[in-house]
């Protein structure tokens, strides 16, 4: 059997939005991955905008892909105590599917800030990595990432035929989505349907977050 191409998206998904989703999915098929984990990170406690539990989001996580048998959700780094790291998260990937490919997948501005990441330069030993564009992304990064960015990137086609440490960006339908302007929506009273799968926006409705 080939090799699993699993793809690893980490977020705060507060709440999880269809600019999370329908990129993931196109990255999905881009980079032809078997399946994609959604793993939500603890948020520090004392985070000063309105908040859902992380309880909550991974709820809304469930509920957003219930009929995509390509995600799942992985809630390990609620259960880690601390902060959670990427670095971590992928070597407790690699311990349980140590076959496994890794794709990590990345907004633009995510990645953008990743030379601040714990250890980022071990991800690269680690995992592949997939940049998802977002509107009002850049494509000018800090100089660290820049070397890396030039030194390992390909077209995305070609990452399932590439080792660990191979960067490419993704062109993925621009959704100017963000869970801050759906925490507005909801915080103003106002319906979020079609900026979310509808099962979170009726969760949304119904549970009164934000
Ligand atoms: P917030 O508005 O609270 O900052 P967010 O919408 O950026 O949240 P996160 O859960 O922080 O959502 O993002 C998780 C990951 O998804 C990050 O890598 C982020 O770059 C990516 N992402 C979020 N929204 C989009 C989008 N509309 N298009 C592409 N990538 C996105």
């Amino acid at each position: 059997m080939s090799q699993m191409r699993l793809g690893v998206f980490g977020g705060m998904f507060d709440p999880v939005h269809h600019g999370h989703l329908r990129p993931a999915l196109e990255v999905a098929e881009q980079a032809r991955l078997d399946h994609v984990r959604l793993l939500p990170c603890a948020i520090p406690p004392h985070r000063d905008i309105p908040s859902a539990t992380a309880e909550q989001r991974r709820d809304m996580l469930e509920l957003a892909v219930a009929d995509y048998d390509m995600f799942s959700v992985d809630s390990q780094e609620l259960e880690r105590s601390g902060t959670s790291y990427t670095i971590d998260t992928l070597e407790s990937l690699r311990a349980e599917l140590p076959e496994a490919m890794l794709v990590l997948m990345l907004g633009e501005d995510a990645f953008a800030g990743l030379h601040r990441w714990h250890r980022w330069q071990e991800i690269f030993s680690l995992a592949q990595v997939v940049i998802m564009r977002r509107p009002g992304g850049t494509e000018e990064f800090d100089a660290a990432i820049d070397q890396e960015l030039s030194a390992r990137r390909c077209p995305i086609a070609d990452l399932p035929g590439k080792d660990r440490g191979a960067i490419a960006m993704a062109e993925v339908t621009p959704l100017q989505i963000s869970s801050t302007l759906i925490r507005h929506v909801v915080g103003r009273g106002e319906d979020p349907g079609f900026l979310v799968p509808e099962p979170v926006a009726r969760y949304l409705r119904e549970k009164r977050i934000y």
